[in-house]
């Protein structure tokens, strides 16, 4: 099988194992999904200002070029339970198949932990420590959202499973 057919299965087993929820659960799951989607809106504000864009634009987004395992089902749940359209990655070149031309094709409420965290010495090494301190508590409360989340489909989809969604097809393979 290759990255792309596992892709395809995996996002639509979380998608069949998401509709399955049982009602109650499933309002746990939207709404832990939301506040990752509104905490993920305040980390990419509190980063974003016109010296940091005019570095990265330069730079030409070296911290996107490998990204493969980035993308989790925690991830593929927010598009869910948005209602938002999942987009088709690129596996056929070496770079982060969530990339295109334009830069990533998530919008940054709905990328990965990993990427909407994540600043170079060169952007964070411009900002105030209140600037910094503000950023990392703000990382800290959405590493628990995450889990809250995690926990939530974890109840229904087994601990095991708090994974990469490129590896979430051979969970259901075991
Ligand atoms: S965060 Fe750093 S490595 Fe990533 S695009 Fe911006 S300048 Fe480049
Ligand atoms: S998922 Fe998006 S933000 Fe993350 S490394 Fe890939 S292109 Fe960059």
């Amino acid at each position: 099988m290759n990255d792309y057919e596992r892709w395809e299965r995996a996002t639509a087993a979380v998608a069949a194992d998401y509709a399955a929820l049982p009602p109650m659960l499933l309002a746990q799951v939207d709404e832990a999904a939301q506040a990752i989607r509104m905490a993920r809106r305040e980390l990419h504000r509190l980063a974003e200002d016109r010296e940091s864009t005019v570095i990265c634009a330069s730079c030409g987004g070296e911290c996107c070029m490998r990204g493969k395992y980035h993308v989790t089902v925690a991830d593929i749940l927010v598009f869910l339970a948005e209602g938002e359209s999942l987009f088709v990655p690129r596996f056929d070149r070496d770079a982060c198949p969530y990339l295109d031309s334009h830069g990533c094709i998530m919008e940054p409420s709905l990328r990965p932990f990993t990427c909407i965290t994540f600043n170079c010495e060169r952007v964070e090494g411009l900002w105030e420590s209140e600037r910094v301190e503000e950023f990392y508590r703000r990382e800290r409360e959405l590493r628990k959202l995450y889990e809250n989340l995690e926990r939530l489909f974890g109840e229904r989809a087994g601990a095991d499973r708090r994974i990469a969604i490129l590896g979430y097809d051979h969970v259901l393979e075991r």
